[in-house]
């Protein structure tokens, strides 16, 4: 973390919590925080869960981001949700790119567009990018990360900066228990800076680290002059563990 750049906890609770489940979560969370937390703190509830969460969270600090967003403003484009709707459900933000649903076929086009359609709504963007063990093994993975950005990044202007977020999420670390090192987290990370630096302000840009992190490995990585906080999957969906994480960012 640098001393200019406030960091972000984020959990993605991914197809995870009823709205019921959620209120108590977030009753839960909020009390844990406080009002003062040492982290900019996000959850991503599933769309059925949204409503429920930007009421239950109220004036708490802690923001609600969308897990993902379409890039068409309206149409036929069935069970998908815009921009604008996330914005009238009082929803901060979104994910986009993330590596289960670019598994599930979304191409770095549609991924593009969603990135268009959320900062064009004012939310703020978590884009998403990583790759594969394969990859990885073949010693692609500069390559690999950096196209993802770069292709992402073909649709934001300079003055996006503000409102964009990139998370690093190698696929091989996400749901796996199987972290990054500290030192592999801070090498993709900052690969991540560089690339984005070539549309953005970079030295101001938050850059994440996602994949199995946990209460106990939290701190290490945010530690990292590159990483500037967390995207969390499973060690989010419970208050205590989730406020451990964000407690490491202090
Ligand atoms: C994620 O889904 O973004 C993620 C990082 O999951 P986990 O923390 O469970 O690996």
């Amino acid at each position: 973390m640098s001393d200019g750049r406030r960091p972000l906890v984020a959990g993605n609770w991914k197809m995870n919590k009823t709205a019921a489940e959620a209120r108590e979560f977030c009753t839960a969370l909020a009390s844990l925080l406080g009002p003062d937390p040492p982290a900019d703190v996000v959850v991503c509830p599933p769309f059925t869960a949204l409503e429920a969460v930007v009421v239950a969270l109220g004036s708490s600090p802690i923001a609600v981001y969308a897990q993902a967003v379409h890039g068409a403003a309206g149409g036929p484009h069935t069970g998908e949700i815009s921009a604008d709707m996330l914005r009238a459900t009082g929803v901060v933000g979104t994910l986009v790119g993330h590596s289960e649903r670019r598994a599930a076929r979304e191409t770095d086009e549609q991924v593009a567009q969603s990135l268009r359609a959320g900062l064009d709504a004012g939310l703020m963007v978590v884009l998403c990018c990583g790759e594969s063990l394969g990859t990885r093994r073949g010693g692609g993975t500069e390559r690999w990360v950096a196209a993802q950005v770069a292709s992402a990044l073909a649709a934001v202007h300079p003055g996006d900066g503000d409102r964009l977020v990139i998370a690093y999420e190698p696929i091989w670390a996400i749901g796996t228990g199987e972290t990054a090192s500290p030192a592999e987290a801070q090498e993709a990370c900052a690969i991540v800076r560089a690339v984005a630096s070539e549309r953005v302000d970079g030295a101001a840009l938050r850059v994440l680290y996602g994949g199995s992190v946990t209460p106990a490995n939290a701190a290490a990585l945010m530690a990292q002059p590159d990483v500037d906080g967390v995207l969390v999957g499973g060690a989010s969906l419970e208050p205590g563990s989730f406020a451990r994480i964000v407690a490491a960012a202090g």
